[in-house]
């Protein structure tokens, strides 16, 4: 039996708990324990279930949000739990001064689904686009081009929080006070090819794009723009780099986003999705490139282990199996249809969807947050995303009755959210 989800009033999710704000003092000590770079909702979960996730004290959630587009088979998963535990049993960890065949088989089977030759394991987002920047650095300078050292990007890209990673983010918010930022990108607008063939010059490398850009809004890039990103690096010899850490592993309904656009990339990050909630990120490339990763040239301690790789194949066999990534096609287009109908019927709270597959945006009109807050209320767990976007990232697992339910509680957010901003005009006549 849930409890009534909402406590304390109609938006009280947007208070946080007092304990964020009062840390205990220890000592001399102000801060809490935690570290507080995080602003977190007054939720926590003790299980989960499909796409369902359970609170301590007995209320459940519908998780349209996949721990930011990560437990990407639903939680609790019986066969991605098995695999764990049965490797965990086994060994958990030998380090790469051995072979690791769950790794071994896991880069078989992750080239033999796509343009690559050749994958290096490692342990996040931000990791895997660290390794994708040094790969195509070195490459060009093992091929002779030692000179091509600049990687151009796109305005509102994510690439993640490390030092080079910030840098090739872009965005000032990220970088405030971890200056100087690291030298070699340079940033302009998506779709824009005009742009792109500007910010060229003897020293670029490659280029590096989302084709799904997710924190600033869920920007799908043009298949077209893709496409002639492809011819740009060809003409000029540059290396063509995704960063499918959000949109791959079958988020967009094909394994990775770029086989939208018909084109192969020339090395691939990705991270999330890719072993169901355990954490791991990927590099995926050709042999041109991935012949200069010397033994010693890059390396990681966790990367690429047994428990990892186990949690990854077990994902591949589910993304992989026959009619899947139908099924999240199908799944996305009753949501893409569910939506239309909520922009339509609601056109003060919303303003349209965007996205591909079951990376999903709501386009707000009302406060984003205010929305999620609302949604929250019915009992339906979202992300925001940048251009007051409501971020839909639902397990590839939901099932069309999850659907159906997310779409009836996102109705009785935005009849929520309507009532609460009709009172509010009345109070302010
Ligand atoms: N690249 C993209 C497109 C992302 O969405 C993210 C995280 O949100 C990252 C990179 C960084 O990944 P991580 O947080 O695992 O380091």
């Amino acid at each position: 039996m849930c409890l009534p989800l909402c406590s304390g009033g109609p938006f009280s999710f947007l208070k946080r708990p007092a304990f964020f704000f009062e840390p205990k003092s220890q000592g001399h000590s102000m801060i809490s324990a935690l570290m507080p770079n995080y602003n977190r909702a007054d939720l926590a979960f003790e299980r989960g279930e499909g796409a369902w996730l359970y609170t301590v004290d007995g209320r459940r959630f519908l998780d349209f949000g996949s721990g930011i587009a990560t437990s990407s088979v639903g939680h609790n998963n019986p066969h991605l739990v098995a695999a764990i535990a049965q490797q965990a049993q086994r060994v958990m960890h030998v380090s790469n001064l051995y072979r690791v065949p769950q790794a071994e088989r896991l880069a078989e089977r992750l080239v033999a689904n796509s343009f690559a030759d050749s994958a290096f394991f490692c342990n996040s987002g931000a990791e895997a686009n660290e390794g994708l920047i040094k790969m195509i650095r070195r490459a060009q300078a093992k091929s002779g081009h030692p000179g091509r050292t600049r990687i151009i990007c796109f305005n509102g890209a994510f690439h993640g929080r490390t030092l080079a990673t910030l840098s090739a983010t872009g965005n000032p918010k990220y970088l405030d006070g971890f200056g100087p930022r690291v030298e070699g990108f340079d940033h302009v607008p998506l779709n824009n090819m005009n742009a792109v063939r500007d910010v060229i010059s003897a020293e670029t490398a490659g280029i590096l794009i989302e084709p799904v850009q997710g924190e600033s809004g869920i920007h799908v890039a043009d298949f077209r723009f893709m496409r002639e990103l492809r011819a740009a690096c060809d003409e000029y010899g540059l290396f063509l780099g995704v960063d499918e850490v959000q949109c791959g592993m079958g988020r967009t309904g094909r394994l990775f986003a770029y086989e939208w656009s018909e084109i192969t990339p020339d090395i691939l990050s990705t991270a999330k999705g890719i072993a169901g909630g355990f954490p791991m990120g990927a590099v995926l490339t050709t042999e041109t490139i991935a012949k200069h990763m010397t033994p010693g040239s890059h390396g990681t301690t966790f990367g690429g282990g047994p428990l990892a790789c186990a949690a990854a194949n077990a994902v591949l066999d589910i993304v992989l199996a026959p009619g899947f990534l139908e099924g999240v096609r199908a799944r996305a287009a009753q949501l893409d249809e569910g939506f239309d109908r909520l922009s339509a019927t609601y056109p003060d709270i919303f303003a349209g969807r965007r996205g591909l597959g079951l990376l999903l945006g709501l386009k707000c009109k009302a406060d984003v947050a205010l929305v999620q807050d609302a949604a929250m209320h019915e009992g339906m767990l979202s992300v925001t995303a940048g251009d007051n976007v409501l971020r839909l990232l639902p397990p590839l697992t939901v099932t069309q009755a999850d659907c159906s339910q997310a779409l009836t509680m996102l109705e009785g957010a935005a009849r929520r959210l309507r009532a609460h901003m009709a009172a509010q005009a009345e109070t302010v006549a």
